[in-house]
């Protein structure tokens, strides 16, 4: 095997990444694997590291490969790894947990008090190789396309914020036109939540909020999101509303259109400290508030194979863009156009 490889790397504590070759990882922990990439993604997390905002200058050390979201063959294993082999494919829950905290101790390690974040606070997998734990690797169907395989954690958090909300039979409400959301949609239609309203911002993604299955667009440029909203609910709002964007004005939105009696499940994450209001919103309605966070470990992740393996959602229309990784930099200026004209978009490894 080579000894280097090619990988996309934050070199500089400044905007931008660099494509370049690095050494390939080693095994350390007897309870290491050693992945090959084959197809990752990109995320929204990756837009603030490459960007380099506030909270990547406060948690990245540089240098680092980023990147979370992929799908790989297990290339070697460490000594004591016994759930996984060699030609294995595989996914990662990209939350590493401690394994001890009271969290982890109850069931809950997707909350993990000490969570390390791969792509984030250790390399990640814009590259050819990485090494994680055994711990996070969640085997793939050998039939799965590796770059569905990829678009399995975000899928995931789509899942659990789906499958926490309680849809079947309820009208939704879901706030947010990115991957995610869309995913979100036609999840919820499996779910049989019903109407599945969803609303959005860019034109592009509309369509595909509507090809995953929603029974009804909403556009904010074109809309007034509340009063359509109660349109089409009689007056009384919605059963569940998702909000993922983290806006302060979608979540105003949210606390509005959301029925006496509902649920509000927050996933987006706002940049600031949102004003929300909590006694008409929240206190006077009766309503419950969820928060997500990343994926039941692994709860979420069998629900997710079950139900792409079983076809009963195609997450494809959501794919819009593929590049090799060597050409990141195309692929990040695709994903983050100013009309946010795509979905997802994948990157494929040699
Ligand atoms: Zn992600
Ligand atoms: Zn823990």
């Amino acid at each position: 095997m080579a000894s280097d490889m090619l990988a996309v790397m934050k070199t500089e504590r400044a905007e931008g990444a660099t494509v370049t070759r690095a050494p390939i990882p080693r095994i350390e922990s007897p309870l290491d694997v050693l992945i090959k990439i084959k197809a990752c993604s990109i995320c929204g997390t990756d837009k603030h590291i490459y960007s380099w905002d506030e909270w990547s200058q406060g948690r990245i050390k540089t240098p680092m490969i980023f990147g979370h979201e992929c799908g790989g063959v297990i290339a070697e294993v460490g000594s004591l790894v016994t759930r996984v082999k060699v030609g294995d494919h595989v996914s990662l829950e990209t939350h590493i947990p401690c394994g001890h905290c009271p969290q982890c101790l109850t069931g809950k390690q997707h909350i993990c008090h000490n969570l390390e974040i791969v792509g984030v606070d250790r390399d990640g997998i814009f590259a050819e190789y990485v090494v994680v734990p055994e711990s996070v690797c969640w085997q793939n169907d050998k039939n799965l396309p590796h770059e569905i395989a990829s678009i399995q954690e975000p899928f995931g958090n789509a899942m659990y914020t789906v499958a926490e909300s309680n849809v079947g039979g309820r009208q939704v409400c879901i706030i947010g036109d990115g991957p995610i959301a869309a995913f979100a949609v036609g999840i919820a239609r499996a779910f049989g939540a019903a109407p599945v309203i969803a609303v959005g911002k860019h034109d592009v993604r509309i369509d595909i909020l509507k090809k995953m299955g929603a029974d009804y667009t909403i556009s904010i440029q074109r809309e007034d999101v509340v009063q359509s909203v109660m349109d089409k609910t009689h007056g009384y709002g919605v059963d569940v509303v998702l909000e993922m964007t983290g806006q302060e004005v979608a979540i105003e939105w949210g606390l509005k259109i959301v029925k006496k009696g509902g649920t509000f499940t927050a996933f987006g994450i706002p940049a600031g400290v949102p004003r929300i209001d909590l006694s008409g919103g929240v206190v006077f309605k009766g309503a419950n508030i969820i928060g997500i966070n990343g994926r039941k470990m692994f709860d979420t992740w069998f629900q997710v194979a079950n139900i792409l393996n079983s076809g009963r959602v195609d997450p494809s229309p959501v794919i819009t863009h593929k590049f090799p990784l060597k050409d990141f930099e195309a692929a990040m200026q695709a994903t983050f156009t100013p009309t946010r004209d795509c979905g997802k978009v994948v990157l494929t490894v040699d």
